[in-house]
């Protein structure tokens, strides 16, 4: 069967052009369509015009020279195969021609018919070999690039061979800058330790023909942070020896946050479920018992023969019954309206030492001095501007708690210490003290430590103190030991910024007047 193969013959030597004629036509059943030209720009123009099969070039043309001749060609035809044609003086430039994209050199005055036919044949299957190599490396390509996954190829020592345009972009990096890097060493793995330990794990296992697969983070060119779901997989040959390793990742941050805050939510539901059940488990104990005792006592007063001193004592413990859920209602109604927000600050310029006094000598009224309470100033100006409303409750409830939780006859410490535009209040007990598992869930409502036993109390109160320092902007502070005391400090800004240096405010420089004159007559 024969086949046609267009030449195109570009040579400027008559002599040279009629021995290659004869040389084609002497060879196989070939059908040669031969094209000839003398000169490079009528060989373009052929070129432009029709499809050859094989350009048989000399690199010595009256309009080119040398291996420019080579490159015209190949830009306006790319994968046309080329064989040179030299003399034997030229063999070297020849050989340049080859590595710039010839397929092949034919010397000239060493030419047989056979020789001619075997490389031009050769040329055009080797040209076609390439082109469809090359097509396949381009689809390769383009799925490698165009896909949002990150991609890369690592040699089976964990070396970066090729990176796809996703990852160049996500990492910031050109490829200069990390290829034949070892993948651990990438900049983008630099702050997360236990990516990098992944990495270097995962490769030396895929290299032994493992899957690997993690989620990592690493950092992208922004120097944001984000997680990835992390693969390297083994690629085999055809002896199932291991020649690539292929490093892929799928930017999964947003799924992380997602989860993240589906985890978050969950654990708020499940501590407000706690909360309610809390909250259910102390109103049914705290509301049951002074009802319980009310109930107890007006059956018994209606006994109309009962002495007027039994009925004066169940009434008393009636009023004492009514109280505590009174007391219990009000706390949860303070704080409903602080977690509502419904708390506002009104604050006022006052003189701290006096304040303080006044909540001790309040308590020791009350108390009958069951606790004495040892009340002492440190700091020269005891003036502040604060919600004396929220600061009284935040102190009757410090004060409270440590003489409740105290034994009867045991000291308490109140200490008032007003130092750099800062007020602190440190009510100090030897009293049953707070166990360590305790300490740091004791601002939530309706948290009681484990040693309270018969103490009654609701669990609520330390939860407002709580958020009336914060609505302050201060800070409360617990030390405690079991079995030895508690230590509470509140710290409050004195927050004196203007008002008490200003001379022409009235009413603070009265107070600040009345103030020196206290004090001046409680030292004389
Ligand atoms: P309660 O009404 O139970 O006293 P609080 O909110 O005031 O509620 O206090 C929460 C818990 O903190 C108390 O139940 C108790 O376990 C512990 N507590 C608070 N103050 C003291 C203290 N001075 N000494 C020992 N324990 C304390």
């Amino acid at each position: 069967m024969s086949n046609d193969i267009s030449v195109l013959l570009v040579e400027d030597n008559l002599a040279d052009v009629a021995l290659l004629m004869e040389l084609l036509q002497d060879g196989d059943s070939e059908h040669w369509q031969v094209t000839h030209a003398k000169r490079l720009s009528l060989a373009l123009e052929h070129l432009c015009k029709t499809k050859y099969d094989v350009v048989l070039l000399d690199l010595s043309l009256p309009d080119s020279q040398g291996l420019d001749t080579v490159i015209q060609v190949q830009a306006t035809v790319p994968y046309l195969p080329i064989v040179v044609l030299t003399g034997l003086l030229d063999k070297t430039i020849a050989r340049q021609a080859v590595a710039q994209g010839a397929q092949d050199y034919l010397v000239k005055g060493q030419l047989s018919s056979e020789l001619l036919l075997k490389t031009v044949h050769y040329a055009i299957d080797r040209t076609q070999i390439l082109k469809r190599l090359q097509e396949s490396e381009d689809r390769f390509r383009g799925v490698f690039n165009q896909t949002y996954q990150f991609m890369g190829l690592l040699s089976p020592d964990g070396i970066v061979l090729d990176l796809n345009q996703a990852t160049r972009e996500m990492s910031g990096f050109q490829d200069q800058a990390i290829i034949n890097t070892p993948i651990w060493e990438i900049p983008c793995w630099q702050t997360v330790e236990i990516s990098k330990a992944w990495l270097k794990t995962a490769v030396l296992r895929a290299s032994q023909g493992e899957t690997m697969r993690a989620e990592l983070q690493a950092h992208t060119s922004q120097g944001t942070l984000r997680w990835f779901d992390a693969s390297i997989k083994p690629l085999k040959d055809e002896h199932s020896n291991i020649t690539v390793l292929i490093v892929e990742g799928r930017d999964i941050s947003k799924l992380k946050r997602a989860e993240a805050e589906i985890r978050q939510s969950l654990a708020k539901e499940q501590e407000l479920n706690q909360m309610k059940n809390s909250f259910i488990s102390m109103i049914s104990h705290e509301f049951r018992n002074p009802i319980s005792t009310i109930s107890f006592a007006t059956n018994l007063l209606e006994d109309c023969d009962l002495p007027s001193e039994e009925r004066k004592s169940f009434f008393e413990l009636i009023y004492t019954a009514i109280n505590e859920v009174l007391h219990l209602l009000d706390e949860i109604l303070l704080l409903g309206r602080t977690e509502a927000g419904k708390i506002e600050i009104d604050c006022k310029t006052i003189e701290l030492e006096s304040f303080c006094r006044e909540i001790v000598e309040m308590f020791q009224l009350t108390t009958g001095n069951s606790h004495p309470i040892l009340f002492s100033v440190k700091g020269r100006s005891t003036w502040a501007k604060v919600d004396t409303s929220l600061l009284k409750h935040i102190l009757d409830n410090l004060l409270s708690n440590a003489i409740k939780y105290s034994p009867k006859g045991g000291t308490i410490c109140f200490t008032l210490i007003c130092k750099g535009n800062q007020a602190k209040f440190i009510v100090k007990d030897q009293g049953i003290g707070i166990p360590k598992a305790d300490q740091a869930k004791l601002f939530e409502p309706f948290h009681r430590a484990a040693n309270v036993n018969s103490i009654q109390g609701t669990g609520l109160g330390l939860a407002i103190v709580k958020r009336y320092v914060d609505l302050q902007q201060g800070q409360i502070q617990v030390e405690s030991q079991e079995g030895v005391g508690s230590t509470f400090t509140v710290t409050l800004l004195q927050d004196l910024s203007q008002d008490l240096l200003k001379p022409h405010n009235p009413s603070v420089a009265k107070e600040q007047e009345a103030f020196s004159r206290n004090q001046t007559l409680l030292e004389s």
